[in-house]
Order: C-alpha cells, then sequence, then structure tokens
C-alpha cells in the first residue's frame, strides 16, 4: 500500500518553516521544500485530502463564534509581487466557507486612511469572534515598502518593530490566533512570473509598472524583511516563512499551517441551547 501522503512530512511545517531568528534570510532556497519528502502529485492529493477537516475546523470556529466564543484566527501572508499571495487565497483559504472569511488587502493607504494612525485600518479589518481573518499585506508594510522607499524617517519607521510586536501582542490577548506567512519567490522566478503578467492578456491587470521598481530594490527589501522577521517573530505571532518558486508547496504548507493553527484551537460543537428530545417532539407534533 501506498504511503499516507501526511507521512511525506518529515518535519511537521509549522516546525520546518518556523523563523528562527538571525537565519540569514538571502541564504533560503526559494525552491526547496522544508519538511516534505513528497513530489508534487503527493502535494496536491494532501491538499485535497485536508480540505474536508479544514471545512470542518473552520466551521467549529464559526460555530463557535455564533454561540459566544471569543476565539478567532488572523492569517497574515506577507511576500513581494508575484510571491502567491492571492493564490493563496484562492486556493487554501478557498477551501473553506466564504461566510466564516474576513478579507482583507491592504495598498496603498487611501487619504481617508492617511488621517488616522498606520494601525486604524488594521484595527478595522481585525476578525470578529469566529472569523478566520485574512491579510494580504499588513501592518508589516510599516517596516517593508515604508522603510525601503523612505517614505518615513529612520527614527519613525524603527519604532514600529515594538508597536507592531505590542499591537499583536493586544490582539493575540483578545482571543485571536495569528499565523504570519512570508512567501519567497526568487528574483528568476518573480521574472519570469512578471513576464507572464505582460505576456497575458488576462493577467494585465495584475501587473503594476512599479513592480519593476521593486525589483531593482530587492536587495533592500530582502534587508527589511530579514528585520522583520529577526524582530516581529514573537511567541504569540510568530512568522513562518515559506519558499514559494514551487506554487504546490506553498500552497500545501499553508494549508497544513492553518489546520495546525485552527486544530490547536480544539473546538468542539456548541451544546444545543434547546432541549433536543423536546424539540424532536414538538416537530413531531407539528
Ligand atoms: P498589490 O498587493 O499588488 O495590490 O499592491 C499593493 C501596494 O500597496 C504595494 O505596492 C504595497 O507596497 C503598497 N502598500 C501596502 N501597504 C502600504 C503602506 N502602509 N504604505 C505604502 N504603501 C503600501
Ligand atoms: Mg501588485
Amino acid at each position: 500500500m501506498a504511503k499516507k501522503p501526511e507521512k511525506l512530512w518529515q518535519t511537521p511545517a509549522h516546525e520546518a518553516l518556523r523563523w528562527v531568528r538571525g537565519t540569514d534570510l538571502d541564504a533560503l532556497d526559494e525552491s526547496a521544500t522544508p519538511g516534505w519528502a513528497g513530489k508534487r502529485r503527493d502535494g496536491e492529493e494532501l491538499m485535497a485530502a485536508r480540505a474536508p477537516e479544514l471545512a470542518d475546523l473552520q466551521e467549529r470556529l464559526f460555530a463557535h463564534g455564533r454561540t459566544g466564543g471569543d476565539r478567532s484566527v488572523l492569517l497574515v501572508l506577507q511576500g513581494l509581487d508575484t510571491a502567491g499571495k492571492g493564490g493563496i487565497v484562492r486556493h487554501v483559504v478557498g477551501m473553506v466557507d466564504p461566510q466564516g472569511v474576513q478579507h482583507t488587502g491592504f495598498g496603498v493607504p487611501t487619504e481617508e486612511e492617511q488621517e488616522h494612525g498606520y494601525l486604524w485600518r488594521i484595527r478595522n479589518a481585525l476578525p470578529r469572534p469566529g472569523y478566520l481573518g485574512v491579510f494580504d499585506r499588513s501592518h508589516h508594510e510599516q517596516v517593508l515598502v515604508v522603510r525601503v522607499n523612505r517614505l518615513e524617517p529612520q527614527k519613525t519607521w524603527r519604532k514600529h518593530y515594538r508597536e507592531l510586536n505590542e499591537f499583536e501582542a493586544e490582539v493575540a490577548a483578545s482571543g485571536t490566533l495569528i499565523v504570519k506567512v512570508a512567501l519567497f519567490v526568487s528574483a528568476q522566478e518573480q521574472k519570469e512570473r512578471l513576464a507572464e503578467r505582460l505576456e497575458r492578456p488576462d493577467k494585465h491587470w495584475k501587473y503594476d509598472p512599479g513592480d519593476i521598481d521593486v525589483r531593482s530594490k530587492l536587495p533592500q527589501y530582502i534587508e527589511a524583511y530579514q528585520e522583520m522577521l529577526d524582530r516581529t517573530s514573537t511567541d504569540v505571532a510568530p512568522w513562518y516563512v515559506v519558499p514559494a518558486n514551487r506554487k504546490w508547496y506553498a500552497r500545501l504548507a499553508v494549508t497544513e499551517l492553518l489546520t495546525g493553527a485552527l486544530r490547536s484551537l480544539e473546538l468542539g460543537w456548541p451544546p444545543a441551547d434547546f432541549d433536543v428530545e423536546t424539540e424532536k417532539a414538538r416537530l413531531a407534533a407539528s
């Protein structure tokens, strides 16, 4: 009999991918499949097999929120253009009931957003109890694009590391389980993905001429990511670094991280707040 695909995780994703402070990000192999000993086909098989469990776990969370529970989950996705954040949302988050998902993408702050502190729009988007929140980019842009493009003076953005940690500690204390995922593609893979966006009229909408400027600042972004990972990976909000040249691996890895996070909440089904036998009798008599 063939090995069960989940056995192909030699090291569980949450261990294999968890950021260890001081690791050299520059040395990351974006084509690697940390922890996973299988092939693409095995990975796709396992992802398909996880779908019902993931959906079940998310429904438990939703039911928990509907019955007065205070837990929620926040999946934070960071990564440069073409890293595959949108694909994670479609293929991983897409496996659960959209009713229970609160998805927010963060772009250049609007005029209204600029009138408030940078955490204002983040707080407004935090998942309510019972929800799976998904951030496509996040408050961490404040130490990434803001740093690289010098949108704030250094002495201002330097303060954000601590603020981000304090903010996340507060969010976690309110009942939100935070899972932060940083996706990395190699410069070559990014070039190919951008070329595809230019080649295909159905992908032009995803292309932004500014993406080339980001490419020219890749070393500065890596430096900014390195420090972000080192300084904002905490026990209550750890970073998981996912090599993303192989889309199937990145999606499988995030599926595992999300499934593991939801499992760790150990949510059962809420008990009925009515007498089941009485209701059965009433229904029968009706
Ligand atoms: P996309 O994810 O392709 O829709 O692009 C969103 C853009 O918004 C990216 O170029 C980000 O760098 C930019 N962005 C996100 N957050 C911020 C921020 N806080 N300040 C400035 N630019 C931001
Ligand atoms: Mg973009």
